[in-house]
C-alpha cells in the first residue's frame, strides 16, 4: 500500500490515460506516458459517516480518505467545461469518462455550429477541451459509474469494476444514448445490418443501397455521411417534414444526387434472411397502406434518450428520464449533486449548450462548498490523506496490424492458437478504446491468444470475406475456421472493463 496525495489519481490516470489517450488516436501522449505505468485500485472512501441522511459536515469530512472535492461523471462537452472551471476555481476535479468518453460529439462528423469554431472534427473539438481540462489540472479516469449513494455525504460513487470514490460535490454530465424504434427485427438484426453509428459503420456499405430512420439533424447527417459510401441512401421520415435546421436541410438538398427522402413512413418491422437486414417493412402514416422496402442497411437517427439509469431514485428525473434542475441554476433535487449537458436537457441538446451548461454546473459547485466552508487549507489537507494501492502495470502493449489478406493468410496458416481479429474502424470510440484492453490481455495471455487488428475501411476485403457490418467486432479464428464471433455491445462481454477483456481472452484460449 502506499500513500498517494491526490496527484496520486495522476498516476492512476497515467496509465488510464494510455487508453484514453489511445482512443483517440493520440499516440504521442500515450508514448509520453507510457514511461510510467500504474494501477491504482481506489479502495473507496473510509468514511465514518453513516449511511442515512446526507449530513454536509464539513468538519467530519476532514477525516474522509480517498476524498475528491469534485467528480464529474462524463467527458462529453458538458463535463469537459464543468472540469475547465472548477479546475480554475481550484477545486481538484476528477471526471470520470464513461462508457463512450467525449460523448456523441465522438460520433459526429464536422462541427460548425459551436461559436468560435468554423469547421472542426467532433472528436478535435472533444480533444482541444479535454486538453484544456487537463492543462487546469482535471484528472480523467477511464470506466462508467455504476451507482452513486447520495443518501450519505460525502458522496460514493462506484464503478464498473468496483472502484469507489468518495465525493463532495458531483456533476452529472452523463449525456445520451441513441434511441430504439424498438420494432420487430431491430434487436435480431444489430450489428448484422442496423446501426446507430454511421462514422464508425458506414464504410461497410460500399455500393449498398441503406436507410436511415428519422427527420432531425442527427439523421440528416448521418444521411450524408453514408452517401459517400453507399450506392443510394434514403431517408425514411415519419412526418410529412423535416425536424432539422434549415440549413442542414440546405445542405442536403444541394449536395447529394444518391440521398432520397421518403415522408410520412413510419418503419415496422426490420427483416432479412435471418442473418443480414435485406429491408424494412413499412407503413404509410396518411394511408395506413403496408409496404416492403429492401435495403442492405437500417441507421437509426430518431433522437437520444438521456443515460440516467444508474442513479438513484433520490435525484429526480422526469417520465423521459432527464434530470429535473431547479429554476436557471444546474442543481438537482439533492444539494450537492449537480447536471448539466444532454442529461438534463429535453430541448436544445446543442453541444454549445451542454459546454455552457457545464460552465453553469462548475458555478453552481463552487458556491456550494464555498457555502459548505470548504477552504483552500482544507483541499490542500485532504490531498495528504488520499490513499490508494498501487502496483506495476506492464501494460504498454498495442496490438499488430495485419496489413493485406496475403498477410492473413499467413498468420492463420502459422498460428497453432486461436487468433482473435479485431476489426475497427479509425473513428469509432468503443474500438479505440477496446484496443488497449485486448493489447494487455493478449500481453498477459502468454501466447495462448493472438491478437490483430485489421482497419475494416483499408482492408475492406478483409472485413467483407468475414461479413463484417459492425466495428468493433472481434472474430475468433482456429485451424483456418471461424470459432466464434464477438460484436462490441455483445451484452454477454465486458467489453468496457479491462477485467471483461482479459476473462473473454481466457475464454478464448479454452478453444
Ligand atoms: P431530434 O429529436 O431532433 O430528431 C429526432 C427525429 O427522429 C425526428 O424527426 C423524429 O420525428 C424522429 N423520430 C423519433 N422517434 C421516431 C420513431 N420511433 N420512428 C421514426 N422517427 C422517429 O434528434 P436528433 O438526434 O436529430 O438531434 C438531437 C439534437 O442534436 C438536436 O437539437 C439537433 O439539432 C442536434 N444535432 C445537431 C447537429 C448539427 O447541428 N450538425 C447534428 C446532430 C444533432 P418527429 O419529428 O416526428 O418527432
Amino acid at each position: 500500500v502506499t500513500q498517494f496525495n491526490l496527484h496520486g489519481i495522476e498516476k492512476y490516470k497515467i496509465h488510464e490515460m494510455q487508453e484514453e489517450f489511445a482512443m483517440q488516436g493520440i499516440n504521442r501522449y500515450v508514448r509520453l506516458l507510457g514511461v510510467i505505468s500504474w494501477f491504482l485500485i481506489v479502495p473507496g472512501c473510509i468514511n465514518s459517516a453513516d449511511k442515512g441522511e446526507a449530513s454536509y459536515d464539513i468538519n467530519a469530512a476532514r477525516t474522509v480518505k480517498n476524498l475528491i472535492p469534485v467528480a464529474i461523471i462524463g467527458s462529453g462537452p458538458a463535463g469537459l467545461s464543468a472540469a475547465i472551471y472548477t479546475c480554475r476555481a481550484n477545486l481538484k476535479t476528477v471526471v470520470i469518462a464513461g462508457e463512450e468518453p467525449g460523448g456523441q460529439l465522438m460520433k459526429t462528423t464536422y462541427v460548425e455550429n459551436v461559436p468560435g469554431i468554423k469547421r472542426l472534427l467532433g472528436s478535435d473539438v472533444v480533444a482541444g477541451m479535454r486538453d484544456q481540462a487537463i492543462k487546469f489540472g482535471a484528472s480523467i479516469m477511464p470506466g462508467a459509474v455504476v451507482h452513486i449513494d447520495v443518501t450519505r455525504w460525502p458522496f460514493m460513487i462506484t464503478l464498473h469494476g468496483g472502484q469507489e470514490l468518495c465525493a463532495m460535490s458531483i456533476i452529472i454530465a452523463a449525456g445520451a444514448q441513441p434511441r430504439f424504434l424498438g420494432v420487430p427485427g431491430e434487436q435480431h438484426y444489430w450489428g448484422h445490418g442496423v446501426s446507430a453509428c454511421a462514422v464508425c459503420d458506414a464504410p461497410f456499405y460500399q455500393d449498398d443501397e441503406v436507410v436511415v430512420v428519422g427527420g432531425g439533424d442527427a439523421a440528416l447527417e448521418e444521411a450524408m455521411h453514408i452517401a459517400n459510401y453507399a450506392k443510394k441512401v434514403t431517408i425514411l421520415v415519419r412526418k410529412d417534414h423535416f425536424r432539422a435546421s434549415a440549413i442542414m436541410q440546405d445542405h442536403l438538398m444541394k449536395g447529394f444526387k444518391n440521398i432520397q427522402v421518403l415522408f410520412n413512413v413510419e418503419v415496422t418491422e426490420i427483416v432479412g434472411d435471418g442473418v443480414l437486414v435485406t429491408g424494412v417493412q413499412l407503413k404509410n402514416t396518411k394511408t395506413g397502406n403496408i409496404s416492403k422496402y429492401p435495403t442492405s442497411g437500417v441507421f437509426l437517427g430518431i433522437g437520444r434518450v438521456p443515460n440516467t439509469q444508474f442513479l438513484p431514485h433520490e435525484i429526480e428525473t422526469d417520465q423521459e428520464g432527464h434530470i429535473k434542475l431547479k429554476g436557471r441554476s444546474q442543481e438537482t433535487s439533492v444539494p450537492g449533486v449537480f447536471a448539466a449537458g444532454d442529461v438534463a436537457d429535453p430541448v436544445y441538446r446543442q453541444a454549445g449548450v451542454a459546454a455552457g451548461d457545464g460552465i453553469k454546473a462548475a458555478l453552481d459547485t463552487e458556491r456550494f462548498l464555498n457555502n459548505l466552508g470548504l477552504t483552500r487549507e482544507m483541499i490542500q489537507e485532504l490531498e495528504s490523506q488520499f490513499v490508494g494501492m498501487a502496483q506495476t502495470d506492464s501494460s504498454n502493449e498495442t496490438l499488430e496490424s495485419l496489413h493485406s489478406l496475403a498477410d492473413l493468410e499467413k498468420v492463420l496458416a502459422e498460428s497453432k492458437t486461436p487468433v482473435v481479429l479485431d476489426f475497427y474502424t479509425e473513428h469509432c470510440p468503443s474500438c479505440l478504446q477496446l484496443m488497449p484492453k485486448l493489447a494487455r490481455a493478449a500481453h498477459e495471455s502468454e501466447g495462448k491468444v493472438v491478437v490483430y487488428k485489421v482497419n475494416a475501411e483499408n482492408l475492406f476485403e478483409v472485413a467483407k470475406k468475414y461479413n463484417i457490418l459492425k466495428v468493433p467486432s472481434l472474430v475468433v479464428i482456429k485451424q483456418g475456421k471461424e470459432v466464434a464471433r464477438y460484436v462490441g455491445d455483445d451484452a454477454s462481454v465486458d467489453f468496457a472493463s479491462i477485467n471483461g477483456v482479459q476473462v473473454l481472452l481466457k475464454r478464448i484460449a479454452q478453444f
